[in-house]
């Protein structure tokens, strides 16, 4: 079984309900509290930390003073609107408090899917990390299209955790975790504490999402977990109901872990090597060809020969002088852009290009060798 205490990046999704108050619709600040406790001792133990957090529509509701039940899609967003603000400065407080910086990030799934937003949403979460800092995202609930629904956030917890090729995510629900049969039809229905791989008879155990339920169910749990195992990365769910919920999954509190397939390095060179379609070719001469075999980055100084139609982030085939294809990864300039600063030194980018753009043309993490 995994364990939290070696983790080395995880991603904490935490759902409305534990956050804040059904009743009232206040910040229960003692449980964030020990929440930031729980997350200051895991980054003294070396671990970067991601925060994935619900809660603006809760929060908000109660400050435009909009009715209890359902609300439309505009008042969801507005809602979302009025509390988000709220919502981070909770956390700013809470981390606040043992001298750890928090920055905002609203994202749209799209924008983890998308690999241009992709690339600058991971650009950003990784500089956040290098300076020390807790990136707080939540879904951009006012531009979203469809309907806001309980549950979205577990899918975008997936897809951070796949982008910052973290290699736990932890989702602290309302729930234990998955149950063999629905404990509402079943109380005595055994906890199923490890998942090798969601497989048909696993999801027939996630049930039905029932109307009025606070998340989104064992459904979205199990979308969530499919993506995350893929991308190499552990999840657990567990009942966040607790003070300490961090260190109650630690002293072994009932959870269900979901078992990755990989580690994240191995995923992420999988599916650049695999799963994308390269609309590009780049040439190298013998000297970057060299350095790409050694692990190093490709920079534009090493390029003789660009060619296709690709836009920045796009998957981009690398081939050597000869023409034999080396390597595949994902370019950090467009076909032009790329075209323009080929056969340069790096610190000529800003010149050629008029911005500041990365020293690499393809970052060694964003490279693997054919
Ligand atoms: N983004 C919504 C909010 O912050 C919550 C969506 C979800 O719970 O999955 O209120």
């Amino acid at each position: 079984m995994p364990r939290l205490d070696q983790a080395s990046r995880i991603v904490i999704k935490i759902g409305s309900s534990l956050l804040v108050d059904e009743h009232d619709g206040r910040i229960r600040r003692s449980w964030l509290h020990s929440l930031a406790d729980d997350i200051t001792l895991m980054r003294k133990g070396g671990c970067e930390v991601v925060i994935v957090t619900s809660g603006a529509i809760a929060i908000g509701r109660r400050h435009l003073d909009l009715p209890p039940g359902r609300l439309r899609l505009d008042d969801s967003q507005a809602a979302a609107a009025a509390g988000q603000a709220r919502l981070v400065h909770a956390y700013q407080e809470a981390l606040g408090r043992h001298d750890t910086g928090t920055a905002q990030l609203l994202l749209t799934l799209d924008d983890t899917e998308d690999r241009r937003r992709y690339i600058n949403a991971l650009n950003t979460l990784n500089r956040l990390l290098k300076y020390g800092v807790i990136p707080v995202i939540n879904e951009n609930d006012t531009i979203a299209t469809h309907e806001i629904r309980f549950g979205d956030n577990d899918r975008l917890s997936a897809r951070v955790a796949m982008m910052a090729s973290a290699d736990t995510l932890v989702l602290l629900s309302d729930v234990d975790g998955l149950y063999e049969r629905d404990p509402k039809d079943d109380p005595d229905a055994p906890l199923v504490e490890q998942v090798d791989a969601v497989t048909p008879r696993i999801e027939a155990m996630a049930g039905r999402v029932r109307t009025g339920d606070s998340s989104g169910g064992m459904k979205t749990k199990l979308i969530a977990a499919g993506i995350a195992t893929t991308a190499g990365c552990h999840m657990v769910i567990s009942n966040g109901h607790v003070q300490h919920p961090l260190r109650a999954i630690l002293e072994g509190r009932p959870c269900t872990w979901f078992i990755a397939k990989d580690n994240p390095a191995g995923a992420r060179k999988r599916w650049i090597a695999g799963s994308l379609k390269p609309s590009g070719t780049i040439t190298v001469d013998a000297g970057a060809h060299a350095a790409l075999n050694r692990g190093r980055s490709l920079l534009p100084a090493g390029v003789t020969g660009v060619a296709g139609a690709f836009r920045k982030g796009d998957a981009v085939i690398v081939e050597g002088p000869d023409g034999v294809e080396i390597a595949r990864g994902l370019i950090a300039y467009s076909r032009d852009d790329a075209e323009s600063i080929a056969g340069q030194k790096s610190s000529e980018i800003e010149r050629l290009l008029g911005y500041r753009g990365r020293e690499e043309l393809i970052h060694r993490d964003d490279l693997v060798l054919s």
